[in-house]
């Protein structure tokens, strides 16, 4: 069945980096080892610079009827001075809500090759293969009321500052669902992150894991405080498989295990909807410093795209023949500015696309 990719290549090294993957997609299309159509759309500051607009309708149109969609990054500082609304980072929230992407996957892996590149000790980190789940629609980001107010005080007036965190039981069991079978498919555990000994919001979390658990015998479910876990991600990251955490802790939580593998420029991510329809985009902006300079790493959107096969198109093969790949170029010592170290090969980012082609093919 012919498959519909919408690809958006967005802004600063966006456009670069999402072309290198579009090789291996035209590539396995051509061979006739993927069904499959491309289609393009503008999203960020290019759909502002279009259309007036950082979400235009015809993205929202073309992303609905896609099968799946990889994203490179929005923004750049030459949208800053726009009013919040007609900035680029509200394209972004924009599509995750008009597709009611729900859940954000956020692996932290760290290919040993680059194992000293971490900021902790190789051998904390050396084979780190670490999944966040992270609900992405909900929580203190989205919650009302919100705002800032002026209220009268026993000494007059003063501004407050108010959000508000709620989760659902609904919304709570389907971000359980898709975290619990992330983790029947890799090693049966599952850390559920949350502030249960003082947020009433988290103990309902809790209990949400809890009941889920039932349904799932052959996962192991652990619960951690979110202060503690943070602390044990850094102590030691590979007691963790699969954490699942709210908006917000799993805002924090995703960053702090994307340094332990040293470059932000490897790191893929995917985010799903209810029938499991994923954009996919690597973890990094748009890096307007090195914009079409071809110093980007385009790994972590090529790696994206692998997510992009084996979860939303099923293509377990075609996905292991790229991670494949990406471990030969990174074993030859092939590097990108980012992830240069002594006695490496240092590539540009249309350079480093193409040899991972090479291994491919
Ligand atoms: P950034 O991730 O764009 O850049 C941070 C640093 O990492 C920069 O030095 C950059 O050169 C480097 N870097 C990032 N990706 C790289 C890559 N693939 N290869 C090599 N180096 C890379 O974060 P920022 O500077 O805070 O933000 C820049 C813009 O990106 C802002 O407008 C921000 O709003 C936007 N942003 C977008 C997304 C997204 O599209 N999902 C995410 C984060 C930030």
């Amino acid at each position: 069945m012919n498959k519909k990719i919408l690809l958006l290549p967005g802004d600063g090294i966006g456009p670069e980096i999402v072309s290198q993957a579009e090789k291996f997609l035209r590539h396995f299309i051509d061979n006739g080892k993927l069904d499959a159509a491309l289609d393009f759309a503008h999203l960020g500051g290019a759909g502002y610079d279009a259309t007036g607009k950082p979400l235009p309708e015809e993205t929202i149109a073309k992303a609905q009827a896609s099968d799946a969609i990889l994203l490179g990054a929005i923004g750049g500082w030459q949208y800053d001075k726009l009013p919040r609304e007609l900035r680029p980072e509200r394209g972004l929230l924009g599509i995750r809500e008009a597709l009611g992407l729900f859940a954000n996957l956020r692996p932290a892996i760290l290919f040993p090759q680059l194992a000293d590149a971490s900021s902790l000790k190789s051998e904390l980190v050396a084979g780190l293969d670490l999944m966040i789940v992270r609900e992405l629609t909900g929580g203190i980001y989205f919650g009302q009321p919100r705002g800032i107010e002026t209220r009268q005080t026993d000494n007059g007036t003063e501004k407050v500052g108010f959000n508000t965190m709620h989760y659902s039981e609904s919304e709570i069991a389907r971000i359980m669902k898709v975290a619990f079978e992330i983790a029947q498919k890799r090693s049966g555990r599952l850390c559920s992150v949350e502030k249960a000994n003082v947020l009433e919001v988290s103990e309902l979390w809790r209990e949400g894991a809890i009941a889920a658990s039932k349904k799932y015998p052959d996962v192991e479910l652990e619960h951690l405080y979110v202060d503690n876990a943070a602390m044990q991600l850094v102590r030691e990251p590979k007691q963790f498989d699969v954490m699942v955490t709210g908006n917000l802790f799993g805002d924090i939580l995703s960053d702090c295990a994307a340094m332990l593998t040293g470059s932000i420029g490897m790191l893929p991510s995917a985010s799903f909807d209810e029938n499991g329809k994923g954009l996919y985009e690597p973890v990094h902006g748009s890096a307007p410093d090195i914009a079409g300079q071809d110093k980007a790493n385009p790994l972590a959107t090529i790696l994206s795209l692998e997510m992009l096969l084996r979860y939303s198109l099923d293509e377990a093969a075609l996905a292991d023949s790229i991670k494949n790949a990406v471990n030969k170029v990174l074993d030859k010592g092939l590097r990108t500015a980012d992830i240069m170290s002594d006695g490496m090969t240092e590539l540009g980012c249309e350079a480093m696309g193409d040899a991972v082609l090479a291994e491919l093919q």
